[in-house]
């Protein structure tokens, strides 16, 4: 049979996903059938809208729908701590243990020379200039990355980089 081409391009949509096989792309395609209309044209609008609404914010690089994120934005959170996290997944795992109450910082990815990833094609030197220019008001700077080979070196640069522009907010950096 020869699948109509709205469901076809809808299948291959899904196909691209990770972690998606072709079995399971059909699969949810054919659901999608069944949902009510209303449901697919939010759906079709929201990810339409994804990508131009969804921004980084200014401070931490969080994503946000304004300038600032909702954490930046809140006046409950203790702005002395900044975590420093790879990605925003790593910065949500950590807002699910609701112990920490500081900002961040999201680096959007790892230092990793294998794949050709340097210090500057991540968020670092604009956590460096953060640093640098919050330096009075920054009291703590938790190195979140990942417990790996690449998010250690990660945080290995970031603290050399920190202690070389000798900024005072290093004295407690933690690792
Ligand atoms: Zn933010």
């Amino acid at each position: 049979m020869t699948i109509p081409q709205d469901l076809r391009r809808t299948i291959e949509f899904f196909e691209k996903l990770p972690g998606i096989g072709p079995k399971s792309a059909k699969r949810l395609g054919f659901y999608l059938l069944r949902m009510p209309q209303a449901d697919l044209e939010k759906a079709a609008e929201h990810l339409g809208q994804l990508k131009t609404n969804t921004h980084f914010c200014v401070q931490c690089f969080n994503l946000t729908d304004d300038e600032y994120c909702s954490i930046c934005d809140n006046p409950q959170r203790d702005k002395h701590t900044i975590a420093i996290v790879e990605d925003v997944l790593d910065l949500l795992s950590f807002e699910t243990g609701n112990h920490y109450n500081g900002v961040y910082h999201v680096l959007h990815g790892r230092i990793d020379p294998l794949n050709y990833i340097g210090p500057d094609d991540i968020y670092i030197p604009q956590l460096i200039e953060r640093v640098i220019r919050d330096q009075d008001s920054i009291e703590e700077i938790i190195l979140a990355t990942n417990p790996n080979t690449e998010g250690e070196a990660t945080a290995m640069y970031i603290k050399k980089e920190l202690f070389r522009k000798n900024s005072m907010a290093v004295l407690s950096v933690l690792l």
